[in-house]
């Protein structure tokens, strides 16, 4: 059985005043994390006020982004290690915001995913789809190869802690969601990459996510297909009623 996993993906909005705010007003009434696990990933501004607020919610606070290296002279990155530290658990890496406008390859991305392991952060991993890569040949390949290059000399072990998630940029921030039918397909070919990369047990271990437009109209037929064991929500997580319904799939 995996555990549903609702994540939020703050991006570059809020205030630490409004996300304080937000986890006060979540307060209580998430659900328990042994039924549904609660994300939030936010600003590296907010983290550190973040889980200052969070003692005693179940509500799990993620980075947004970090950077492959632990430390050094890279001025304004954010270093896994000091995520780590402060008590962080969860890092997002790959999203297509990132490999859009940070130019992001697989490469950095692979680099970035072993720095989380290193670090013992939990990975969740986005694949992109972009419309022309939808409607062209490759499009398969490209999800796959997305998951594989992501996943180069990742363990077994460590494989079956990470999170994925099927993230077309079509269906970002557009207000067009993917179908039920299409976020399945995604996340299935996400989950069949695990298979073949690793075994079937890990590959039914690993919770696949679905994000592009989740609300909390849509979201109750988009949980409700086999492959998908969760969101990650954009706009739906910045307002706490939608993200207590999204969390509580109401
Ligand atoms: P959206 O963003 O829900 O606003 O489409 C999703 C995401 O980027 O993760």
């Amino acid at each position: 059985m995996r555990i549903p996993f609702i994540a939020g993906n703050w991006k570059m909005n809020l205030s630490v005043d409004e996300a304080i705010n937000f986890l006060n007003t979540i307060n209580g009434k998430l659900p328990d994390p042994k039924v549904t696990e609660t994300c939030i990933a936010a600003s590296p501004l907010f983290l550190e006020s973040m889980l200052e607020h969070n003692t005693n919610s179940p509500l799990i606070i993620a980075a947004e982004n970090c950077f492959y290296e632990d430390e050094g002279a890279y001025t304004g990155e954010t270093s896994p290690k000091a995520l780590a530290e402060m008590g962080v658990t969860h890092v997002i890496i790959g999203h297509s915001e990132r490999r859009k406008y940070f130019n992001e390859t697989d490469d950095i991305i692979n680099k970035k995913v072993h720095a989380a392991f290193r670090n013992h952060l939990t990975p969740i991993i986005c694949c992109d789809e972009t419309m022309s890569r939808r409607q062209s040949a490759d499009r398969i390949s490209w999800v796959v190869s997305q998951v594989t290059n992501a996943l180069k000399s990742v363990t077994a072990q460590q494989a079956k802690n990470i999170i994925l998630a099927y993230e077309p940029s079509w269906a970002i921030g557009s207000g067009k969601t993917a179908s039920t039918d299409e976020a399945e397909e995604g996340c299935y070919l996400i989950r069949q990459t695990i298979a073949d990369l690793y075994s079937d047990d890990i590959a039914n271990q690993v919770r696949v996510l679905y994000g592009g437009s989740v609300n909390d109209d849509n979201a109750d037929d988009i949980l409700a297909q086999t492959d998908i064991d969760g969101v990650l929500a954009g706009g739906a997580s910045l307002k706490p009623d939608s993200f207590l319904k999204l969390a509580n799939f109401l």
